[in-house]
């Protein structure tokens, strides 16, 4: 059968309102952020920047989270449910991205950020100085903000992980997407699981609080390769993991096999607490960094 299964509602959302999602937006003109929240037009924005009505306006700040794209738009790899435009040769990094990025996160004032970047395999260090560089100018402006870095694998390169997360981030994360079996055929041929479980078990090593992927359901995954890539989690000390749904950019991009129901999702989420992750967030339109200023700062970090 090679009809795509039907998008079920559960997955439609609304436009975002609210006093506390329009003041974060309004911030954003003029600080030369990119974020990837507007730019992927993600779903959970409305979430992530919304807050809540009986909450002050600092408050919601304080527990809004927003994702930020470093080094450029342009990746060099090619993953088969991403839409990031690809390259073998990207621009050059902008020098002025690490102190730009700082004052702007700085003067924002939201209380979580999470800086993510495309992959840079065209680098000598894959960028790596690069995000360390713009972490430590974040904590060095404003301390109080927690700092997630999502990154690539470095292809495997443990010195480059280290110095990532030896630059005073709060949390580490780098996702695993899918299950051992499938990596070959989602993921870029450079990317391996197990290259990416050490990446996770490198940073754990180097100090880091808090390590986390993300595995995106309904890409063909069975239950028992779901549950062999959690036990190999664990087994790499990885703290916090987050379950979405796959869903194809465009015509071009692998397809959905097919829509897990949100009773599977909640299942999934118990499994994995009942194996030991301090943190699971489970859902169909769950995203890696899915409010995860408000979940960390009041459960794991503060
Ligand atoms: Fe932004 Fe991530 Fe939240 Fe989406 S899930 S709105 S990308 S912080
Ligand atoms: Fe997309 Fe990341 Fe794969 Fe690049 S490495 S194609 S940004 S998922």
């Amino acid at each position: 059968n090679t009809k795509a299964p039907r998008l079920p509602s559960y997955l439609k959302t609304t436009i975002p309102k609210g006093q506390s999602f329009s003041s974060i937006k309004k911030d954003l003109r003029g600080l030369g952020l990119h974020t990837v929240c507007e730019e992927a037009r993600c779903p959970n924005i409305g979430d992530c920047w919304g807050g809540s009505a009986d909450a002050s306006p600092e408050e919601n700040k304080r527990k809004a989270t927003a994702t930020i794209m470093l080094m450029g738009d342009t990746c060099t790899r090619g993953c088969r449910f991403c839409s990031v435009k690809t390259s073998r040769a990207p621009p050059p990094l902008d020098p002025h991205e690490p102190e730009n990025t700082a004052e702007a996160v700085s003067r924002w004032g939201l209380g979580y950020i999470v800086l993510t970047s495309v992959d840079r395999d065209d680098l000598v260090d894959g960028g790596a100085a690069h995000f360390a560089s713009t972490i430590r100018k974040i904590k060095q402006k404003a301390p109080n903000i927690l700092v997630e870095a999502l990154t690539g694998d470095f292809q495997g390169s443990r010195a480059e992980v280290e110095l990532v997360a030896k630059s005073g981030l709060d949390v580490y994360a780098h996702n695993i997407e899918t299950v051992e079996a499938l990596t070959p055929f989602v993921r870029d041929r450079r990317a391996k699981f197990r290259q990416s479980l050490k990446v996770l078990e490198w940073a754990k090593e180097a100090g880091v609080k808090v390590t986390k992927t993300s595995i995106m359901l309904g890409v063909g995954e069975t239950e028992e390769q779901l549950l062999d890539a959690l036990k190999e989690l664990r087994k790499s000390n990885v703290d916090v993991v987050t379950f979405g749904q796959y869903m194809r950019p465009t015509k071009k991009h692998m397809k959905v096999d097919r829509y897990v129901e949100p009773a599977e999702f909640e299942k999934w989420k118990q499994v994995a607490e009942d194996m030991g992750f301090l943190y699971v967030a489970s859902g169909p339109l769950v995203r890696s960094s899915y409010k995860a200023g408000e979940f960390y700062i009041e459960n794991i970090l503060r």
